[in-house]
């Protein structure tokens, strides 16, 4: 059971869908992939990650439509609003650039298309700026939004980044978007003869079998299927819970915010690290000693990895238990990205 499996609108989803499970993201997730394999296996299998999409899309009647840059909007527009009388294409671009909500992708159904249009169901894929690095793990979101919607889409919603029902498809994303048969072959092969999870493996697996994907998208998806305990961790500048709670009474504050400290923004143990309990603590200040503090104050952008000990981490008097882990890291433009990785791991079966 995840924190998802007891909101209301995940609930009631998996309802709509005729799924009972009483873990209904695992039940979810299940009929996505079960909806998939079905496709797969009618046309005898898929060499790689393009021709899937393009069969998965293909059965779900929708296309793509990206915005690489403003003139797609007009283009958008025309074709659409003026062409196919569909007219909520016109008003699309202001809900893109709402900077309060950042949205990535929307999911149209269209009013006039016939039902067995292969376009009766189009995505609009954000490719603009820095929302590029995130297009291929965009398009399978919206996939993800298109495989579970059983009811009619009266008008595109926009939901904020945190809804539940936008990290369910995120989580969808990551598991139908590296699709098993064709992920774990190249894991095994990119990792063959390592102890460790590695930033090489990860780039491995990416070229060699989703070069559309971000590194990120990639390296999480490989910490997820690895069978040994690896913690994702996402370093940046935030401030401790009190703090927080402070700055938005704008009132105590006639001075400008302390600056933040550098702490584990983002914690994501994988199912083997859950198990065997070992995690940091989602915010937690990182530690002057560890890798990721020097790679956060480095200039450059850059990789690195080493030896350290997660009893240096701290928090109110209170040390994590002593355990060697290896950490690989790397700075990206307002944080550190980084797996960490027991350096001994028994399996306990
Ligand atoms: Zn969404």
């Amino acid at each position: 059971m995840t924190p998802l499996d007891h909101e209301p609108e995940i609930v009631r989803l998996a309802k709509s869908l005729g799924i009972a499970d009483s873990a209904p993201v695992g039940g979810i997730l299940d009929y996505c992939r079960s909806r998939i394999d079905a496709w797969v296996a009618d046309v005898g299998g898929v060499s790689d990650i393009e021709v899937l999409e393009s069969l998965v899309t293909n059965q779900l009647q929708m296309v793509f439509e990206e915005i690489r840059s403003d003139d797609d909007w007009d283009r958008l527009t025309e074709v659409y609003a003026r062409g196919k009388k569909e007219f909520v294409f016109a008003a699309m671009r202001t809900k893109f650039e709402d900077t309060n909500n950042m949205t990535y992708g929307a999911l149209v159904q269209r009013k006039h298309a016939r039902q067995d249009a292969l376009d009766r169901f189009v995505a609009v894929i954000d490719c603009r700026g820095n929302k590029l690095a995130r297009r291929f793990f965009t398009r399978w979101h919206e996939i993800a939004h298109r495989l579970t919607t059983n009811a009619d889409l009266l008008e595109p919603v926009y939901r904020a980044e945190h809804d539940p029902i936008e990290r369910l498809m995120d989580e969808i994303a990551g598991h139908v978007g590296f699709y098993d048969p064709i992920f774990n072959p190249s894991l095994i092969a990119a990792s063959e003869g390592k102890q460790h999870l590695s930033f090489s493996t990860v780039e491995s697996v990416r070229s060699s079998a989703f070069p559309n994907a971000s590194f990120q998208a990639t390296l999480f998806a490989c910490t997820r299927r690895t069978a040994s305990p690896v913690i994702y961790l996402e370093a940046a500048l935030a401030h401790k819970k009190e703090v927080k709670r402070q700055l938005v009474t704008p009132s105590l504050f006639g001075e400008p915010p302390p600056p933040g400290e550098l702490r584990a923004v983002k914690v994501i143990p994988n199912e083997a690290a859950r198990q065997a309990r070992l995690t940091i603590p989602q915010n937690m200040r990182v530690p002057l000693g560890s890798l990721i503090f020097r790679m956060f104050d480095a200039e450059l952008l850059t990789d690195g990895d080493g030896t350290e000990n997660l009893n240096q981490w701290e928090s109110r008097g209170r040390n994590l238990a002593d355990c060697a882990v290896v950490v690989e890291a790397r700075k990206v433009p307002d944080r550190v990205i980084a797996i960490v990785q027991p350096v001994k791991f028994m399996e306990s079966s």
